[in-house]
């Protein structure tokens, strides 16, 4: 069983000088941010990709948010997933995480075969990249990609898939149950994302910074149900947070060992 505590972005403000700085505070990942659209040039990647081989940090990359593969630009939206990819496959890092969509007009049975249909041609053309893609648990009820929906699509492609506890605790505003969360997750490495969240009548309305205790109960059952995972943290302090995810493990007995090893991906 393996744990590793990482950030959602570089602390530096730069990916390339990041991977050090993480592995200096004692952390052992850093999802890389094209939040916003990919401004990383191929070149860039590779570089990253050296820096990575020097440092005990796995990668994993977060792709633009402007991502709908449920409407008529499904095919600008696989295109930036791809994108995402490869640079994720320069860089060695995955997995490429991506928020589906929305469902729109469109019925839950309809946006999920729809779902299932983009992600495919997805596959198909990143083939033998060795980068996994990991379809997201959204937090706004207008958003595709309830845990079901998510793990159900992993299992049918074969993909990986990313659980955000924030967004899982927006959608069931605050009223989430983590035994029956827990009790559906395939024994296998898990992504997850984590941060605090504020909600309102449509779901999740933005990101928080940890609450101790809540973390505190999440950690429980990662350790109780010996569970191989990465969390990235995604507060707005995600850096200092992450520090602190890390601190919560070890008060709860949990010792990460001088260096995590980290598999190249
Ligand atoms: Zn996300």
């Amino acid at each position: 069983m393996k744990i590793r505590i990482g950030t959602a972005g570089s602390p530096t403000g730069s990916n390339m000088t990041g991977i050090a700085a993480v592995e200096e505070a004692g952390l052992h990942a850093m999802e890389v941010q094209f939040g916003r659209g990919i401004q990383m040039g191929n070149g860039l990647a590779e570089k990253i990709g050296e820096e990575r081989k020097r440092h005990s940090v796995a990668l994993s990359v977060h792709a633009p948010y402007y991502v709908n593969l449920l409407s008529e630009k499904a095919e600008a939206s696989r295109k930036r997933i791809i994108d995402s990819c490869d640079r994720a496959r320069r860089m060695g890092a995955s997995p490429v995480v991506f928020h589906p969509g929305y469902y729109g007009k469109l019925s839950k049975e309809r946006a999920y075969e729809e779902a299932k249909r983009q992600i495919a041609i997805i596959l198909e053309h990143i083939k033998g990249w060795g980068v996994e893609i990991a379809p997201e648990n959204t937090g706004k009820d207008s958003q595709f990609g309830t845990i079901e929906e998510v793990l159900g699509l992993a299992k049918e492609l074969k993909t990986s898939f990313c659980i955000d506890i924030a967004h899982f605790r927006a959608k069931h505003r605050g009223k989430e149950n983590l035994d029956e969360l827990f009790a559906v997750l395939p024994k296998k490495h898990i992504h997850f994302q984590y941060s605090g969240v504020e909600w309102n009548s449509g779901g999740e309305k933005r990101h928080m910074l940890i609450d101790k205790a809540h973390f505190t109960a999440f950690a429980r059952h990662i350790l109780e149900r010996k569970i191989d995972c990465t969390i990235i943290c995604e507060s707005p302090e995600t850096f200092e947070d992450a520090q602190k995810m890390k601190k919560i493990f070890e008060d709860l007995g949990w010792e990460f060992g001088a260096k995590a090893s980290v598999k190249a991906n």
